[in-house]
């Protein structure tokens, strides 16, 4: 069963094409990763699943329009953005930030302490609950932001570039904490990655992006030259970035600048 489905996605800032005629869906209990160049479209990507942005096509999550979803299905989908909106100067402690995150949410108190326990054991923040946020790595944090986006038991995980800020070891951590909760959950989880080397190990389903969907499939597939020379070579390079001619269709100048 598809969870999420995409149809003739088409995104444009001002006078930028950000995605142009993108289409696929993902199934239920997959972890995609979506590759590509800076500037691909993949954060715009993201946005356009969660409604945030204007957008012509179709998107369905659950089989229907994000507008569609009721409050219940709103909960259902997580979302750990590629920034952290709270400045890290706030005097705030992981322990609070959950019970925050948690006070509008229809959920006894004691549901809600078995949560949060639950989910800052499982990403071993644990003795990190009463540090303040400014004093954590980006890797903490970013397991924070996860944790917290777990304790609502979302079926889907929308994930936006969750490894900027941390480190080669701490990456390593990171696609190992994923994958258990990939595995144990069976949540359908999709993931914007700047790092092409752990998408062969822990992707079910590679996208690779770059303004068009370039390849789409399982690893093994599609991380072929071919592929990466069409989504990081020179081929694709003239292609990004280009504005829209400010008299003309911006549709028809893109689809003769697409190879
Ligand atoms: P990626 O996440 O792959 O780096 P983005 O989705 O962030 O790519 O951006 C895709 C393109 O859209 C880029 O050219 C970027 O400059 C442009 N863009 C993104 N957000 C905006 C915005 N709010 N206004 C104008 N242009 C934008």
């Amino acid at each position: 069963m598809s969870v999420i489905e995409v149809k003739n996605l088409t995104v444009k800032y001002e006078n930028t094409v950000a995605l142009y005629d993108v289409s696929f869906s993902i199934e239920k209990g997959t972890l995609a990763i979506v590759i590509g160049p800076n500037g691909a479209g993949k954060s715009t990507l993201i946005k356009s699943i969660l409604n945030l942005v204007p957008f012509e096509g179709e998107v369905k999550i659950f089989g229907k329009p994000f507008s569609k979803l009721s409050k219940e299905e709103h909960l259902k989908i997580g979302y750990v953005p590629q920034k952290f909106n709270f400045p890290k100067s706030l005097p705030i402690t992981v322990d609070e930030i959950m019970h925050l995150s948690f006070a509008k949410i229809p959920v006894s108190k004691l549901e809600k302490e078995k949560r949060i326990e639950k989910f800052l054991k499982m990403a071993h923040l644990e003795k990190l609950r009463n540090y303040k946020i400014g004093d954590l790595s980006g890797g903490q944090m970013q397991r924070v932001l996860i944790a917290r986006a777990l304790m609502f038991l979302p079926e889907i995980i929308l994930m936006d570039e969750p490894l900027a800020g941390i480190d080669v070891a701490g990456e390593k951590t990171f696609y190992e904490f994923i994958d258990s909760i990939h595995q144990r959950f069976g949540i359908t989880i999709m993931l914007v990655s700047h790092d092409v080397t752990s998408v062969d190990k822990y992707a079910d389903i590679v996208l690779c992006l770059n303004k068009r969907l370039v390849c789409y499939g399982n690893p093994s597939e599609v991380l072929t030259e071919t592929n990466f020379h069409k989504l990081y070579g020179q081929d694709m390079g003239a292609f990004r970035h280009r504005p829209c001619p400010k008299d003309g269709p911006c549709e028809l100048y893109k689809e003769q600048e697409v190879k």
